[in-house]
């Protein structure tokens, strides 16, 4: 797999090989000879006089092509950019995700090794919390001069699995590296995207001050009094509109004074849903009064 992907490439023929003989750890000279129109590789011990026959992917020594490796993850992670060689050999960045991990697209780079001079490759990453950074060899170190938290650096051999034959991600891993990660702001939203977080707020929002509404004139006119269906979350609201609790603590902007709220109006709805003389109001003012509606 990692052949056919031009991963490693074949760079030269070795003509001895490991002996398998009890004896001790030792190369086995290597002669080829041709049987039956093909070209057979045999080994012969020089301690035992043994001899074996060798396959020819034994003989070839491979190298590392990172350029490839940069372009299997530019691929499997959906950049959208080109992938861009930033130092020559030693990093490349394959640009924004077009895969979400754990919730955000990332900046993905790959350094082939991290163990020497890894500030060089440090200086070269931007200066937030979202970039990943792939490395070729598991082995590589802690270095305190690492800016960013250690989990955002991952090896290579933790998240590429192979899934029915093709090269895949572990995105279950992926994910839960970088949901231990320190908190990070959620991801910004274009304004057009904001506006429909907002107006897919506001639409939950009214729907959920429908129920409460109901629910308080259905137990009105039981004489159950005046009674508060429990306030809404914002764990509903975020499963409801399929974001994250903290994209829409953002938007509720409930720790900012209501005159300052970049987005009153679901602000207000909020408060209404916590409130039952609100609550009331603003069903008033939506679907009657309780005597037309009970
Ligand atoms: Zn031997």
């Amino acid at each position: 797999m990692w052949k056919k992907a031009g991963i490693l490439r074949a760079t030269k023929r070795y003509t001895t090989v490991d002996c398998d003989c009890d004896e001790q750890l030792h190369q086995a000279d290597v002669m080829e000879f041709e049987r039956d129109g093909k070209t057979k590789y045999m080994a012969f011990c020089s301690l035992t006089g043994g001899a074996r026959e060798v396959k020819e992917e034994e003989l070839i020594g491979y190298t590392f092509q990172p350029a490839k490796v940069a372009e299997l993850f530019h691929s499997l992670f959906r950049c959208r950019a080109d992938v861009e060689m930033i130092i020559p050999g030693r990093l490349w960045k394959m640009g924004r995700s077009g895969v979400p991990v754990a919730g955000r697209s990332r900046d993905i780079y790959f350094t082939p090794r991290l163990n020497d001079d890894p500030q060089d490759i440090y200086s070269k990453l931007p200066d937030t919390k979202t970039p990943l950074l792939i490395v070729g060899s598991s082995r590589y170190s802690k270095s305190p001069d690492n800016p960013y938290d250690d989990n955002r650096i991952v090896s290579v051999d933790t998240i590429l699995m192979i899934q029915d034959d093709k090269w895949a991600l572990d995105m279950e891993w992926l994910h839960q590296l970088a949901c231990d990660g320190p908190d990070e702001e959620p991801e910004p939203e274009t304004r057009d995207a904001t506006a429909t977080t907002v107006g897919a707020m506001k639409k939950a929002l009214h729907e959920y001050l429908e129920t409460q509404y109901r629910h308080y004139c259905h137990e009105l006119s039981r004489g159950n009094g005046s009674q508060l269906l429990k306030p809404i979350t914002q764990e509903y609201l975020a499963e409801r509109i399929g974001k994250s609790k903290p994209r829409v603590s953002a938007l509720l902007e409930l720790k900012v004074k209501f005159e300052k709220c970049k987005h009153p109006e679901i602000r207000a709805m909020w408060d209404a849903s916590h409130d039952l003389e609100l609550m009331i109001a603003y069903g008033n003012k939506h679907w009657g009064s309780r005597r037309r509606t009970a």
